[in-house]
């Protein structure tokens, strides 16, 4: 399997060449040349597969520079009982008859970031041994991918993280998820300014060719085509599990969305063959995707015009995977591709209706939740079902009964649930009174010793860092 960049001006690269990568040279984003089709004979023998096993049968496909047998211990150093609590991995739990959750969020960060990035902890630590490399990891965070980034990446040898985090701005939790950590390859820089100021800051370093070469500088972030990859597993382990079920019924998946890295995942996992019936997008106050599936028009936003809402991990106002999707629907056409993205740099905008049909066949449905609305479905499903949703996940199974209510969403619904309600607790307590039951062993987590850097909001002192400790 080879890959090329959205945009098309890439030459071919080999999966470990893209892992490691980045953005494509083009601004385009790495996209394998086809998504490979499989039969119903084989999606027959993957119903029964456990999860690393399905795992391994799904990144061969995509994977052809990394042996078999090196492959299958990677997915097993990440996919297993002591990190995800289960050997299910992705638990299904059923609310109603109609409608189930699925548990993504039982890894060590608790939120559905963890799946992807303990694949890429494996992954990278790999190849740049293979290659003789160090990394230097230079993310920004305002809470979930920063720390799912730093757990996938304790005691590798060949990877270092500097993440940096707007100064008292997440939660005692998230915090603590983070600056808890003492690891000699982890540095934790809390920056005087807000999460923008983090990015401009990352933004600036990687703009600075000199230093990034020098110190060999890289990233983790959503557009990283492993991570979508390692998403995708759940999407086929999800329907197996529902089918086993409810094996008449059709099957139809929610996925609370910010940068279009989940939902896209399921998309891929649907041109792969499996016959998910709807993808439906579930987006809270910051809606610029519902938007664009209710008119064909894509009008993203500024930072300043990004809400902050109760479900912080979708305030997002351009997402970054939207471009793969477009570009599946163009018929992997980059040239036209390249048009669009040259009218969101120009205009923030452009207008997708001459491609209904296309759009329609894609089977995405949306729907937008609001801090009243994700209140009331945390209280309604604790009080119908004594379970506990994160906000996120209120935000996706409010939409998902919208659709069901308007009857346009039938059969099985599985809701993805991208975090568990301890790492918002504040919201919680405003739904229902009360907190819920932290998982064990993150009772206490606040107590501990915090080791994070405070600094100014300039990118010199984070360079510093980085030559001290790199
Ligand atoms: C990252 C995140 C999302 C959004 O996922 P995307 O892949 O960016 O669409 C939703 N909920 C939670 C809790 C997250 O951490």
């Amino acid at each position: 399997m080879k890959y090329v960049s959205t945009r098309g001006k890439m030459p071919e690269k080999s999966f470990t060449e893209v892992l490691v990568m980045g953005l494509a040279p083009d601004g385009g984003l790495a996209v394998p040349t086809r998504i490979p089709t499989l039969n119903e004979a084989t999606l027959a023998r993957w119903e029964t597969l456990s999860y690393p096993d399905l795992a391994c049968e799904i990144f061969k496909l995509y994977i052809d520079d990394i042996p078999q047998d090196t492959l299958k211990t990677l997915i097993r150093g990440a996919y297993n009982k002591t990190k995800f609590g289960s050997d299910d991995i992705t638990p299904l739990r059923f609310l109603d008859e109609h409608t189930a959750v699925l548990g993504l969020s039982n890894g060590p960060t608790l939120a559905f970031k963890d799946i992807a990035m303990q694949m890429i902890g494996e992954l990278f630590e790999y190849v740049l041994e293979r290659n003789a490399q160090q990394l230097n990891i230079v993310g920004a965070t305002s809470g979930d991918t920063g720390s799912a980034a730093e757990h996938a990446m304790i005691g590798k040898q060949h990877i270092n993280v500097f993440m940096l985090s707007p100064h008292g701005r997440m939660s005692p939790f998230q915090q603590a998820q983070m600056y808890g950590l003492d690891e000699p390859n982890i540095v934790n820089i809390a920056v005087k300014g807000v999460f923008d100021d983090c990015q401009d800051i990352v933004k600036s370093i990687n703009a600075d060719a000199d230093f990034k070469a020098k110190h060999r500088i890289g990233a983790v972030n959503s557009i990283n085509w492993a991570r979508i990859l390692a998403q995708v597993v759940y999407y086929f382990k999800g329907y197996f599990a529902a089918k086993k079920a409810h094996p008449e019924q059709t099957i139809s998946f929610t996925v609370p969305s910010g940068n279009f890295g989940n939902v896209y995942a399921g998309f891929v996992a649907k041109q792969m063959g499996l016959p998910i019936d709807k993808l439906v997008v579930a987006t809270n106050e910051n809606d610029v995707l519902d938007e664009f599936f209710r008119t064909a028009h894509y009008n993203v936003r500024p930072s300043p015009a990004v809400h902050e809402t109760s479900s912080p991990s979708m305030d997002i106002g351009k997402a970054s995977n939207f471009e793969r999707y477009i570009y599946n629907l163009l018929g992997d056409d980059a040239a036209q591709l390249r048009a669009l993205w040259q009218q969101v740099e120009q205009q923030q905008h452009f207008d997708f209706s001459e491609h209904q049909q296309a759009l329609r066949a894609s089977g995405f449905l949306s729907g937008k939740s609001t801090h009243a609305n994700r209140l009331a479905t945390i209280k309604a499903t604790y009080e119908t079902h004594q379970d506990y949703l994160d906000p996120h996940t209120a935000d996706g199974l409010y939409v998902t009964w919208q659709w069901q209510a308007r009857g346009e969403l039938s059969g099985i619904s599985i809701c993805l649930e991208t975090a568990l309600p301890a790492k918002f607790e504040q919201t919680l307590e405003e739904a229902l009174g009360h907190v819920p039951p932290r998982p064990a062993g993150y009772e206490h987590i606040e107590d501990c010793d915090k080791h994070v850097v405070v600094i100014d909001n300039e990118a010199e002192a984070v360079k510093q860092l980085v030559r001290q400790h790199g």
